[in-house]
């Protein structure tokens, strides 16, 4: 089974990755190729190979996904549960205050390397950027 990848230039036949598993193997900090060696060296910085199969991380621009889908995810999560709390409950400001203030402080953290990750599995399975052996420019 191959896959048909438009690289601006050509136009290359390469074996499929599978994407579902590339997806839940970043999500899961592991390596995209084969789920054993660990996609982080530190808490958001990606190794440049896994450490178990030797595959090239180093290719992935993640740059500013990440950042905006924990936005969009925590954004809508805690301003749909404020809006919730206020049309059920009437909760003094102080509540919120100690509440959903360390919520939007401490979920974008715990989800910030998990969603990394998926996108370096996205980047991985569609051979996007340098992870296209034709790509020339990484
Ligand atoms: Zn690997």
């Amino acid at each position: 089974m191959s896959v048909t990848i438009r690289t601006g230039r050509t136009i290359a036949a390469l074996p499929r990755r599978p994407l579902f598993k590339a997806l839940t193997r970043g999500w899961r900090g592991k390596c995209p190729a084969c789920g054993e060696g660990r996609l982080f060296s530190a808490y958001l910085k990606v190794n440049d190979t896994c450490p178990a199969c030797g595959e090239e991380l180093f290719h992935h621009r993640a740059d500013d996904a990440p950042p905006y889908i924990t936005i969009l995810l925590v954004g809508h999560l805690l301003v749909g549960l404020m809006l919730h709390l206020e049309m059920v409950w009437s909760i003094p400001p102080m509540v919120y205050l100690l509440t959903l203030v360390p919520l939007a402080v401490v979920l974008p953290l715990l989800l910030l390397p998990p969603i990394k990750g998926a996108i370096v599995g996205l980047q991985w399975a569609n051979y996007m950027h340098g992870f296209d052996p034709d790509n020339k420019d990484d």
